[in-house]
C-alpha cells in the first residue's frame, strides 16, 4: 500500500495512507483521497491524457470549443442530492450535516442499496480509499448547480471555500469504473480539485463537434440516467463531515418529485433561517 510523506521538511517521515495527522510530528491537516491525486505518477498521467485530448480536439476544428469548456469546467462546482425530507432536516440545526450525512452518503449517493452494488461498493471502496472509506462523502461535479436526481429532489451545491482543500474529482462512478478496471485503477483519471478541469477535459473533449455550443456543456458533464447506474458524471470526493454552512445554495426540483405542498414549503422555510439561498428548478 503507498505511504504518505509528512509536509513538513523539519520531519519528512513516511506513513500509512488514511491517517488524518501525522503519526510522528502530530500535525493535521493530511486528506489522503488529495495526497493520492497529488501523485507525481497520477498527476503526469493525466497531463498526458489531458493533452493528447486538447490536441484531437484541435486535429477536429474544436480548439476554441474546448478552452471555453475548460474555462466553464474551472467554475465548476460539487453538488449532492437529498429527498426534500432530509434536505429539511439537515437545514434545520447547524449539527446535522455532521451527524448524518456519515450514513447517508455512504449508503445511498452511488447506487441503489442491493446486495450486488452493496458488495460492489465495497470492493471499489476499498481499492479507492484504503483505510479512508468511512472519511468520503460523495458529490458530482455540475456546471450549472443541477445534480443527480435519482438521489433526490434537492440540488445541495457545496462551497468551494469548504471542500476545495480536501476534495478531489474523480473520472466517472467510481463503482462502476473499478469494475470495469478490475480493482485496479489506471493512472490520470483522479484530480485534485483545482485540476478538475483538466480532468474534464480528458473525459469530454472527445464529444465536441465544431457545433457544440456553452449551453451543451452542462448536459456533457453531467447526464440523467434512467436509473442511478446510467448517470453519467464526474464523481466528487470530499473527505470528512459537512455542515450546514458548506451549502452555497440549494436547487429543488418538482420533476419527479412526490413533494407535498407543506413539505416544500417547510424546506423553503428552513432554507430560508439558515440562510441559504434555494431556488426551484424547471
Ligand atoms: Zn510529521
Amino acid at each position: 500500500m503507498a505511504t504518505l510523506k509528512c509536509r513538513y521538511k523539519q520531519c519528512g517521515r513516511s506513513f500509512p495512507i488514511g491517517l488524518e495527522r501525522c503519526p510522528h510530528c502530530a500535525r493535521p491537516g493530511v486528506f489522503s483521497n488529495v495526497e493520492e491525486a497529488r501523485f507525481n505518477t497520477e498527476r503526469k498521467a493525466l497531463t498526458k491524457r489531458y493533452k493528447a485530448a486538447r490536441n484531437a480536439a484541435v486535429d477536429r476544428n474544436c480548439g476554441d470549443q474546448v478552452i471555453r469548456l475548460e474555462e466553464e469546467l474551472d467554475g465548476s462546482q460539487a453538488v449532492i442530492n437529498r429527498s426534500a425530507l432530509e434536505t429539511a432536516r439537515l437545514a434545520s440545526s447547524d449539527r446535522e450535516l455532521y451527524s448524518t450525512f456519515y450514513q447517508l452518503l455512504n449508503a445511498e449517493v452511488r447506487l441503489p442499496a442491493g446486495k450486488v452494488w452493496d458488495r460492489l461498493r465495497i470492493l471499489a471502496d476499498a481499492a479507492l480509499f484504503p483505510n479512508y472509506q468511512e472519511r468520503i462523502r460523495f458529490a458530482a461535479l455540475s456546471l450549472d448547480g443541477v445534480g443527480l436526481f435519482n438521489y433526490g429532489d434537492c440540488a445541495l451545491v457545496l462551497r468551494d471555500s469548504m471542500i476545495g482543500h480536501r476534495a478531489s474529482v474523480f473520472h466517472e462512478n467510481s463503482i462502476l469504473f473499478l469494475r470495469r478496471h478490475h480493482y485496479k485503477i489506471p493512472p490520470g483519471y483522479r484530480a485534485v480539485w483545482r485540476d478538475r478541469a483538466k480532468l474534464g477535459i480528458a473525459k469530454l473533449a472527445v464529444h465536441i463537434k465544431e457545433s457544440t455550443l456553452a449551453a451543451d456543456f452542462p448536459a456533457l458533464l453531467l447526464r440523467q440516467g434512467e436509473t442511478s447506474a446510467k448517470d453519467q458524471f464526474l464523481e466528487v470526493h470530499v473527505w470528512g463531515p459537512l455542515s450546514i454552512y458548506c451549502l452555497d445554495r440549494v436547487g429543488i426540483s418538482k420533476r419527479f418529485a412526490s413533494l407535498s405542498p407543506a413539505l416544500l414549503l417547510a424546506v423553503q422555510e428552513l432554507l430560508d433561517e439558515a440562510a441559504v439561498k434555494w431556488k426551484i428548478l424547471l
